[in-house]
């Protein structure tokens, strides 16, 4: 090609266009409660960008646990569309939301809701041998994303024999475990005290970070709430930015 020569193609390419890897459009979700509709989401929007920390923060009642639900895509909204990375969902098979939801979403709740008859290694083994993986890789990084959350010493323990804090942060390993995009945690430290809270979400962060994960975490806790990116709230059934 001679200095003149022109890649025309190559001139008027479209720049790579980032997206969100989770973007909630015009979410609408009601309740009817006898006679009464309850509109916890009317119109609601919330872009989150790759390796992004969010606060979802307000009153209880306010439809927290709600917004998740759908980011996750455990619920569909009455009206709107959930788009990961790009993609939309709602019309998508239930085998597809839910091969999505586990290879690309994980979920920290405000119980651990581990399973009390395996061992903390178990647990966060089950999630990648459900998704295919073989036992001794899924063993290899269970145990590595356990001894990054400090609890190399409690593999073999049952939940029953764990502290809350702990089984909070097997909870956090296991989420994890299948190295999802997002992960969306409800309350996550919600049961624990405040020392406790504070050491979990020490862990929850820096792993986050570590991983470029981006999340979304629901929390009344404004200390947790003022280290995230950003923090949102709802009201009048729409997400808005908080600062
Ligand atoms: P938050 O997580 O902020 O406490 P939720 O999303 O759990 O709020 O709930 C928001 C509101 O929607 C609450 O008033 C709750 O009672 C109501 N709600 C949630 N789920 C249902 C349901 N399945 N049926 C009826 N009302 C519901």
């Amino acid at each position: 090609m001679s200095s003149l020569d022109v890649d025309v193609e190559a001139e008027f390419e479209e720049p790579p266009q980032e997206i969100p890897i989770l973007f909630l459009h015009d979410i609408e979700r009601h309740y009817n409660q006898g006679d009464a509709t309850l509109n916890i989401l009317s119109g609601a929007e919330l872009a989150l960008w790759a390796g992004q920390s969010v606060a979802l923060v307000g009153p209880s009642g306010a439809g927290k646990s709600t917004l998740l639900h759908l980011a996750g895509l455990l619920e569909h909204p009455d009206h709107g569309e959930v788009y990961v990375d790009g993609r939309a969902t709602a019309n998508l098979s239930d085998t597809e939301r839910t091969r999505i939801r586990r290879n690309e979403i994980g979920f920290v709740y405000q119980s651990h809701h581990l399973l009390p008859e395996f061992t903390a290694l178990e647990n966060v083994l089950m999630p990648q041998m459900i998704r295919g993986l073989g036992r001794a890789e899924a063993k290899k990084r269970a145990i590595e994303l356990l001894d990054y959350l400090g609890l190399k010493g409690r593999l073999n323990h049952r939940p029953p024999e764990l502290s809350g804090g702990e089984q909070q942060r097997v909870a956090i390993a296991r989420a994890v475990a299948n190295a999802p995009r997002i992960l969306l945690a409800d309350e996550p430290t919600g049961n624990l005290d405040v020392k406790t809270a504070d050491h979990v979400f020490a862990a929850f962060t820096q792993l986050v970070r570590a991983s470029g994960l981006a999340t979304i975490i629901a929390t009344h806790n404004m200390d947790i709430a003022a280290r995230m990116d950003r923090r949102v709230t709802i009201k009048d059934g729409l997400v808005v930015e908080l600062d």
